[in-house]
């Protein structure tokens, strides 16, 4: 006869862009909120398995100041909707309310791959849709995951840095 076992959550792994160009009255500076917000995901429970160097971005669109910018490696038993609401609680934690895409804000977390391959719905899109000509998630990312390989077009992250930096001679 066959134990029943009870379910295993099986954790899951992410690669999170985190952003911020605004300053917070209690953390400060974009490079302290960014440190800040990694505490906040691990303070709920959420493991940090990588975190990469913080880079210094141009504003792109209608934002106005430099970015500071990096890239984390998570774990979590969270599917993606669901660390979707978690990043989306951090950043309204952290004081974020404006809506507007690609604006200031004190801090944006996206969520660029995950272990699962794809994953598409109306509010949801991984990989992220933009990653692959970001210089400020390239940059970063490749410092922590070189080898990932993006299940969209088969390409490693460390080929997505490489064509962009050509790009920019
Ligand atoms: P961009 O997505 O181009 O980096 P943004 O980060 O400024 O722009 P937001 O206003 O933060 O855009 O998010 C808009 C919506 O994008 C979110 O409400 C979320 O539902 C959706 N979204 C889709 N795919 C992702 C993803 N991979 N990571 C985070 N948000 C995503
Ligand atoms: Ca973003
Ligand atoms: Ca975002």
């Amino acid at each position: 006869m066959t134990k029943a076992s009870a379910p295993v959550s099986v954790p899951h792994h992410y690669a999170i862009a985190l952003g911020s160009n605004r300053l917070h009255a209690r953390h400060g500076r974009p490079g302290a909120i960014i440190a800040a917000a990694i505490e906040a995901m691990a303070a709920l429970g959420i493991g940090i398995t990588r975190l990469s160097p913080t880079i210094q971005s141009a504003p792109i669109g209608p934002a106005h100041r430099r970015f500071a910018n990096a890239a984390a490696l998570i774990t979590t038993p969270l599917d993606p909707p669901a660390l979707l609401a978690l990043l989306k609680a951090i950043e309204y934690d952290f004081g974020r309310r404006t809506a507007q895409r690609w604006g200031d804000r004190v801090l944006d977390l996206d969520i660029i791959l995950w272990s699962g391959g794809a994953w598409n719905s109306r509010s949801l899109t991984i990989p992220h849709p933009h990653w692959r000509t970001r210089d400020f998630v390239l940059e970063p990312l490749s410092a922590i995951a070189p080898h990932w390989r993006d299940p969209v077009s088969g390409r490693r992250v460390r080929h997505w840095q490489a064509i962009s930096q050509k790009g920019r001679i």
